[in-house]
């Protein structure tokens, strides 16, 4: 029911025809909007006058500033009584954006949730667990009611507590988590100090998003557990999770184009780029009646896949997210993002879970020290082999950001433990 074969391997005129139209509505219904009556005005933009998809690229961008700007109903379409719902974003970045639903917006979502687990080969048959925060992060209730619309059994256990996450997966026969890739390692720690071997427990998906992560990492959870992971993105700007997803041949998320126009662009210049360059993903929400958000800038840095995939399905893949223009770090003169440092760390087999990057300044110059967790194992052995590990990571380190790193090797648990998104980065820096 929710393999809707028609629309998702639907052809590339028609799926461009079908976007067109709901932009043209999009369009309208901002355009009645307090934000963006006053942005088309100072920019000269008739709306009606957009009539075809590459017309897109003339429209000002929008921002995570401009949504504050609004706040809190600006962008609003529709009347207050026709809202049943808002969520916020987590605020990673500063103060959080608020974001409102019609019950049809609810229910779309909802669809394309419902959508995306299939597309994993999820089916009413499997028990869901669901170890995001409920409340008004979008990762929790956004697939839980995409979830319950496919018909699974919903656990909805949030973040945090461990044990009781253990005890429900084991009393009621979890076969499929939603879960941040740094609380999936941190879990199989746990489960593993409780005398289980995490695949014991069977679970044969997980969903990992809400951060960024490294292949690494994901391979790395896939042993651990036992499982095959699936790349989740999305934002709340965006709905929220359900943006773009892995299908079965977890090669690079499906970003679902009749719900969403995406577009890449050069964060300096704002020009758009072609398929398959590297650059900053521009959403446009196509389906959403309460809030139209046109021309968004995720800060989200990928890459289109131009390539069909083979599941057959039409919509264009993105690559996973390396990190965002503003979590860019810029360590004595290099850019270097914390994405780059992980799969360094995680190429390292005597590393364990958690890692941190902080960053200060002395006498002008930036220091870089990269603190991470070993497997319990390294500190049985001789100093030696610790001294030797510890100057190999630091070679590698060194060959990608060419300022020379203080590396710091901790046992496990040394590091606070992350529940929700992983604090990696701390920038002591005064700038
Ligand atoms: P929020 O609006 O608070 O849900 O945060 C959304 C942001 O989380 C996105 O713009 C990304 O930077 C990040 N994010 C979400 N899912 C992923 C993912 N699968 N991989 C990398 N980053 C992600
Ligand atoms: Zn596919």
């Amino acid at each position: 029911m929710f393999w809707n074969e028609q629309l998702e391997t639907i052809e590339r005129k028609a799926l461009e025809k079908l976007q067109l139209e709901k932009l043209r509505k999009a369009l309208a219904a901002a355009a009645t909007t307090p934000f963006y009556k006053k942005v088309f005005a100072d920019n000269g933009v008739d709306v009606s006058r957009i009539t075809t998809l590459d017309h897109l690229r003339d429209l000002p961008l929008t921002t995570k500033h401009d949504l504050r700007l609004s706040y809190p109903d600006g962008m609003v379409a529709v009347p207050r009584t026709e809202i049943v719902r808002l969520h916020a974003s987590s605020g990673t970045t500063g103060k959080s954006t608020v974001i409102f639903y019609t019950a049809k917006d609810l229910a779309d979502w909802a669809d394309l949730i419902a959508r995306s687990m299939m597309a994993t080969g999820t089916t009413r048959n499997d028990v869901f667990q669901n170890m995001m925060g409920y409340g008004l992060f979008t990762g929790g209730l956004g697939l839980h009611y995409g979830a319950e619309r496919l018909g699974c059994l919903v656990i909805p256990s949030s973040t945090g507590n461990s044990l009781k996450q253990i005890e429900l997966m084991k009393d009621f026969g979890t076969t499929v988590v939603h879960i941040t890739p740094s609380y999936a390692m941190h879990l199989a720690d746990v489960v593993s100090e409780n005398g289980i071997n995490p695949p014991d427990l069977g679970i044969k998906k997980a969903y990992l998003g809400a951060e960024p992560y490294s292949e690494g990492v994901k391979k790395k959870i896939e042993g651990q557990w036992g499982l095959d992971a699936y790349n989740s993105y999305g934002l709340s700007e965006m709905n929220g999770p359900g943006v773009a997803f892995e299908c079965e041949y977890k090669n690079g998320m499906h970003l679902w184009e009749d719900y969403y126009i995406m577009e890449i662009i050069n964060p300096d210049t704002g020009e758009r780029l072609p398929d398959g360059e590297e650059g900053e993903l521009v959403l446009t929400h196509i389906n959403r009646e309460a809030m139209p958000i046109i021309r968004y800038r995720t800060r989200d840095l990928t890459r289109i896949i131009p390539e069909k995939c083979a599941c057959g399905r039409t919509h264009r893949r993105i690559e996973r997210i390396k990190g965002r223009t503003d979590d860019m770090l810029i360590v004595g003169g290099v850019n270097v993002f914390p994405s780059q440092i992980e799969t360094v760390l995680m190429n390292v087999p005597e590393v364990g879970n958690n890692y941190q990057i902080v960053l200060d300044r002395h006498n002008n110059l930036d220091r870089i020290h990269v603190r991470v967790e070993l497997y319990n194992k390294m500190f049985e052995g001789d100093i030696k082999a610790l001294d030797a590990l510890r100057k190999k990571i630091v070679e590698r380190l060194k060959a990608l950001i060419t300022v020379n790193p203080k590396v710091e090797l901790l046992e496990p648990g040394s590091l606070p433990p992350s529940m929700g998104k992983a604090v990696r980065v701390i920038d002591k820096r005064e700038i």
